[in-house]
């Protein structure tokens, strides 16, 4: 009897599942992907100079192409198929979908231009085809980043990455153009907390010493021992690794501002009040918090930062799916740890909040592969011949697994070392590479609107 899933969403979270699932051999999965291109996170989310992060990626390609996986990409949740259809073809469907949308901060001016969400500003780094045409005001000399997690550090190392570090990279070419343009001097990263609350992971911390042309600095009052912070640390492994990032910090606090061409200054205890300018962004507004008998407080004291340029990295939400169980306050698809009911499950970002790394995943997976399995025992329902025929009647052409490779192959030859590749940023690019190789081979097949 081998049970037939269908997992929405190609990021780690959904591979995990697949690998939990295809351990128990009895399970035959789809992949259903709205881009042509697999990974989310890996490919949209892990910042373009992390290559070796998204290294992971060679992992799940062995498992999309073992005969139990099928990737359907190209093919939209909501758009193409509706959950109430899958639903229906498949024995049980997980929800990998990520929470793509950013936290607001719910401040005066936000919507000013100039100020963009992570969600926004990395997808166009990342060359994600939604957000390739954002068109972001990256303006010198100062740049602020507000949030202390690692995403607020990718964002404040790739606007201060040098010529060489950039080429290194696969950020798209518009990007690169862009940010050298930008006359930016200096990135202010702004956390509302101390460095001892800060949430950045001591490798990306420790990272910002090699940088070509930037220094990082902290002001030395910032520093716990100068300040009345506490240090809460839930257990010994979390107070070491407080440790060494504060161990960075103070290396940072002795560093010279002119040691090299750009700046990247942390500033911590500042909450951001306003976004001041007219249409456009000129400046932010922060309030200076204090420590006060072991509770922060605001203090009524104001500093002002000018610039033109901010980008929000306080964390992502997801939306809410029509006959889904939502929880608005956390911004994610609410569940009995991932069963939604038997035979809908979620896992990932969508499941628990934008928390944890990319194989912070794996639990989720092994959870969720031994829900359906409890809970659906019986084969009975088409699978992929199912969603094949309603794809077929609906004209809809899916990109499977070998296209996806295909368009792989075309971004890494088309790179420029030491570029690892050249993203295809337009669907129509990747669909066209596809439809380049029909013709080669005269199948008549196309992706529409793509000659
Ligand atoms: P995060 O780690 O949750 O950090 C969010 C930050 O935003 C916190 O510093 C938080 O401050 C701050 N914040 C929230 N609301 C704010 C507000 N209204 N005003 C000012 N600051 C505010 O989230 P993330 O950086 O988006 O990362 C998401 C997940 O991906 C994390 O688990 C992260 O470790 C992971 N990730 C890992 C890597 C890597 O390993 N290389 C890279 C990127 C992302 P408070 O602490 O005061 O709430």
């Amino acid at each position: 009897m081998t049970l037939s899933v269908a997992i929405v969403g190609a990021g780690p979270a959904a591979f995990y599942t697949a690998e939990a699932l295809l351990a128990s051999g009895r399970v035959k999965i789809d992949v259903i992907e709205r881009l042509p291109t697999p990974y989310g996170l890996i490919r949209a989310g892990v910042a373009p100079d992390h290559q070796s992060t998204k290294k992971v990626a060679q992992k799940f390609e062995r498992m999309a192409l073992a005969n139990a996986v099928h990737f359907f990409g190209n093919v939209q949740l909501g758009r193409d198929v509706a959950l109430a259809e899958l639903r229906a073809i498949y024995d049980a469907v997980v929800l990998a979908i990520g929470s793509p949308r950013d936290c607001a901060l719910g401040i005066p001016g936000e919507h000013r231009r100039g100020v963009y969400g992570s969600s926004l500003f990395v997808g166009w780094y990342n060359g994600h085809p939604d957000f390739r045409d954002l068109d972001p005001i990256v303006r010198g000399p100062t740049a602020v980043v507000i949030g202390n997690g690692n995403v607020a550090l990718d964002v404040a190392r790739v606007l201060v990455m040098s010529e060489a570090e950039l080429a290194a990279s696969d950020i798209p070419d518009y990007g690169v153009e862009t940010l050298r343009r930008s006359g930016i001097e200096e990135v202010v990263v702004v956390g509302r907390r101390g460095p001892a609350q800060a949430r950045f992971a001591n490798v990306e911390l420790r990272e910002l010493l090699e940088l070509d042309e930037c220094v990082t600095l902290v002001d030395p009052a910032d520093l716990p021992e100068n300040t009345a912070a506490p240090i809460h640390a839930g257990d010994d492994r979390e107070r070491r690794l407080i440790e060494r990032n504060l161990t960075l910090f103070r290396q940072f606090s002795r560093a010279r501002r002119d040691e090299k061409r750009k700046r990247l200054r942390f500033r911590f205890f500042r909450t951001p009040v306003a976004i001041l300018g007219d249409e456009a962004a000129s400046g932010l507004r922060l309030e200076t918090m204090a420590w006060r008998d072991g509770t922060l407080v605001a203090t009524g004291r104001f500093v002002e930062i000018a610039c033109q340029t901010i980008i929000t990295a306080i964390g992502y939400r997801c939306e809410a799916i029509p006959d889904l169980p939502f929880d608005p306050a956390r911004g994610l698809i609410a569940s009995d740890d991932g069963r939604i009911e038997p035979g809908l499950y979620v896992v990932g970002w969508a499941k628990r909040g934008p928390t944890g790394v990319i194989s912070s995943n794996r639990p989720d997976g092994e959870v969720c592969a031994a829900q359906i399995l409890a809970d659906v025992t019986a084969a009975a329902r088409p699978g992929r011949p199912g969603l094949e025929r309603l794809l077929a009647e609906r004209g809809i052409r899916a990109v499977s697994f070998n296209d996806w490779r295909t368009i792989d192959e075309a971004e890494v030859s088309a790179a420029r070392a030491p570029a690892p590749r050249r993203k295809f940023t337009t669907l129509g690019e990747m669909l066209a590479v596809l439809n380049r190789r029909l013709d080669a081979r005269d199948i008549p097949d196309k992706w529409e609107g793509t000659a």
